[in-house]
């Protein structure tokens, strides 16, 4: 069970964003994993709090979780924190505020450091791609598979860029840490900056022997095919996060993540408000007049419609659950369908003698009887 995030950063939930970065720095200090080395329990704390900021911290991100919870925030791009190290590097600005320049690198050496040591060679980047999907599609959920050109293992040697039955070997500048340390002294205090050693480029290894495959890089340009699960009900600008199906990082360092970006299509007949779609239908004067049962399309196929007698063009009648299926909920949304009334223009002579008489009835001129005021508002996006 989730802790509620405003308890999480012990703020009332009208806190400014200003108390919000205040009381997660405090937390940060007191359950940062330099302090409390080896902690289990000061590691989920420290995790826990990171969560609560990321997304107390981010306008949209607070909107949808005071509203929906912790469930308003699956399926976005919110995905928590799997690894610590995230953390360091998504909030660094929090920390270098929190505890300036020199004292920050000193106090996050360690971490880095140690981060840096096991892990082999460099990451690969990110990768994004556009997924344009029907409003079908969307309605009912689809599993795609996508062709992806990226960088994949190599398979020669492996990952490691090394030519096969040899191997790397341990950098002898910076003993294999990949980092050479410096120590400096000043008013404050002794400072420890660490940068990457330039001979091995932080990698802590070098190749004497390089793969021919890839020419020591670990990697090569391919191409792989993805399956996507499409949940129902996304939202164009909507994205998914694929862990480690990005770029393949090079001599066996970690992959990036593959971050799928919906698009949602145009439709002929529909258009998307939210979870309801809405639709443009035309009836004949008589069928407005007297009332009638009408076939319209919806995203899951034609439904017989009951039109009321009398009904004036601009009513918006509702056609319940036929939207669009609700993200982050239960149920759908409903088809708004619009009545027009349909204006002939191409009318035999016979046709038109036939309306001449229906115009000289008494009854079907608009005399004195109008439809009730504001109905204007509704036929300009009013709502229904
Ligand atoms: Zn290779
Ligand atoms: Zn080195």
């Amino acid at each position: 069970m989730k802790r509620d995030y405003y308890e999480v950063l012990g703020v009332g939930r009208d806190a400014t964003l200003d108390e919000i970065k205040k009381a997660y720095r405090k937390l940060a200090m007191q359950y940062h994993p330099d302090r409390n080395p080896g902690s289990k329990e000061a590691e989920e704390k420290f995790k826990e709090a990171a969560e609560a900021y990321e997304v107390l911290s981010d306008e949209e991100r607070r909107r949808r979780y005071d509203q929906f919870g912790h469930d308003g925030l699956r399926g976005g791009d919110f995905t928590g924190f799997t690894d610590i190290h995230d953390i360091f590097s998504r909030f660094s600005d929090i920390f270098g505020g929190a505890f300036g320049g020199g004292i920050f690198d000193e106090m996050f050496a360690g971490t880095r450091s140690s981060r840096r040591r096991t892990q082999r060679g460099t990451p690969g980047s990110d990768l994004k791609i556009q997924m344009p999907l029907t409003l079908e599609e969307i309605a009912t959920g689809v599993e795609k598979t996508v062709k992806v050109r990226k960088y994949v293992v190599c398979d020669s040697c492996r990952g490691t860029g090394a030519r096969e039955g040899t191997a790397p070997s341990p950098c002898r500048i910076c003993g294999g840490s990949g980092e050479i340390r410096q120590v400096s002294r000043s008013l404050f205090g002794q400072f420890i900056n660490v940068v990457p050693c330039s001979a091995c480029g932080g990698e802590g290894t070098v190749i004497t022997d390089p793969c021919t495959a890839c020419r020591g890089d670990g990697r090569l340009p391919g191409e792989t095919t993805i399956k996507v699960c499409v949940p129902m009900g996304v939202a164009d600008g909507n994205y998914m996060t694929l862990r480690g199906e990005g770029n393949a990082g090079r001599r066996g360092g970690e992959p990036g993540d593959l971050i799928v970006q919906f698009r949602e299509l145009e439709h002929a007949d529909f258009e998307r408000l939210g979870d309801d779609v809405a639709y443009d239908l035309y009836i004949s004067y008589p069928d407005a007049v007297l009332g009638a049962e009408i076939e319209v399309p919806t995203l899951g196929g034609r439904v017989k419609m009951k039109i009321p007698p009398g009904t004036q063009a601009g009513r918006i009648l509702r056609l319940r659950e036929k939207g669009l299926p609700r993200l982050h909920g239960h149920g759908r949304g409903d088809q708004l369908v619009r009545i027009n009334i349909f204006v002939p223009t191409k009318l035999t002579q016979k046709e038109r003698e036939h309306i001449r008489e229906l115009r000289s009835l008494p009854g079907v001129q608009p005399g004195d009887e109008k439809p009730k005021k504001g109905l204007f508002g509704k036929m300009f996006g009013g709502s229904p």
